[in-house]
């Protein structure tokens, strides 16, 4: 076991930060003291850490002092103005948001990919994008095994715990009034009706007409498999659902893959597990609920497509607040 650390968690009170707390625990990571960092509003709260309540600090430029390891979720705004401060203090920051993920010198880490990369960092290691880290566990193995993945075409389900706890309560307030027959409550989270409805836009558009979300899967995916020719086409759907996103992708490969090698790619790979058996009653694939609260992505419904060379189509499921997001910086810090 390492030498203990001095963690700290910018962002603690949010979903991700109450799933960081928790990975930590669960892992036994070696912690010697841990800073609860959020906002002025959190100030004074108290969160449950290995059987002790600990205070939550208000966020501050000096809140590092002898901090080693800073895990930042409290949105891009504040990795921006607080991790300089951090890495001032002698931090390496470890970012769930997209402030730093494209820039120069700044390590875009699924450790299960290119944990190796982790540690060519200058202070700041970036969490990739939730959607973008579901797909690629599935798909690193396979782009290991038939030569390199040339494009994706790929669809996401993704969950409402991805926009945060208000997420959840907007699709329950809406869900709850539909019920009882009462009117809407005012929308606050998402740009039409989330309860019983499905929303093709999860961020903003760009003037390419993707949306900023679906850009992730295109950038970061040739940051993080070292492909820098990859192309990416993805279209992003929220969904409602409480947890776990889903993706259906088609992936075209250099080599002609095999449906036998592609499955024991899968099987072989750490934090993935194949979930596929279609004579099964009922058939086996993985559904989001199947994925919450675990650590691993599922796989399913692997096949040949039918409209692309060399292509797979699969379906993959993961914990976004999970290895989307918390259980993978908890795994870049035991990397460190
Ligand atoms: P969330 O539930 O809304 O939590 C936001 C956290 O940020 C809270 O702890 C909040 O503290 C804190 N915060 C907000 N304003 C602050 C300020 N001015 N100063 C200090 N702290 C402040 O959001 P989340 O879902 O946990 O997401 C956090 C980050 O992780 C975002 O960058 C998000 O993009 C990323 N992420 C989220 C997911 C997901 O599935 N949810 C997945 C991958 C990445 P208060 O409680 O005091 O307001």
């Amino acid at each position: 076991m390492s030498e203990p650390r001095h963690l700290a968690i910018a962002g603690a009170t949010g979903a991700v930060g109450a799933e960081m707390l928790l990975c930590l625990e669960q892992r036994n990571f070696p912690v010697r003291e841990l800073t609860l960092l959020a906002s002025a509003r959190s100030a004074g709260k108290t969160l449950r850490f290995r059987g002790k309540e600990i205070v939550v600090k208000e966020l501050r430029p000096e809140s590092f002092a002898g901090v080693d390891i800073a895990l930042f979720s409290a949105g891009s705004g504040i990795s921006k103005e607080f991790a300089p401060h951090a890495v001032e203090a002698g931090a390496v920051v470890i970012d769930n948001s997209s402030a730093f993920r494209m820039d120069e010198g700044v390590p875009l880490v699924v450790p299960e990919v290119n944990g190796a990369d982790a540690l060519q960092n200058r202070g700041i290691i970036a969490n990739p994008n939730c959607t973008t880290i579901v797909t690629l566990m599935a798909l690193n193995p396979l782009h290991r095994a038939f030569g390199g993945v040339k494009k994706i075409i790929a669809s996401s389900y993704q969950a409402v715990s991805g926009s945060g706890a208000q997420g959840i309560v907007e699709l329950e307030a809406q869900s709850k009034a539909i019920a009882a027959g009462e009117a809407l409550p005012e929308k606050r989270v998402y740009p039409r009706q989330i309860a019983f409805n499905v929303i093709p836009q999860v961020d903003v558009f760009l003037d390419n007409g993707y949306t900023k979300e679906e850009m992730k899967m295109h950038f970061e995916g040739r940051k993080i498999l070292h492909a820098p020719d990859l192309v990416a086409s993805v279209t992003c759907v929220r969904v409602p659902v409480y947890r776990s996103h889903a993706v259906a992708v088609t992936a075209q490969f250099a080599d002609e893959p095999s449906i036998e090698a592609a499955r024991e790619a899968i099987e072989a790979a750490p934090g993935v597990h194949l979930m596929d058996d279609i004579s099964a009653a009922p058939a086996l694939y993985p559904t989001p609920l199947d994925a919450t609260d675990g650590d691993d992505c599922l796989v399913g419904r692997l096949r040949r497509d039918l409209v692309l060379e060399k292509a797979l189509t699969f379906w993959v499921v993961g914990d976004q607040v999970r290895k989307g997001a918390a259980l993978n910086a908890v795994q870049i810090a035991e990397l460190l």
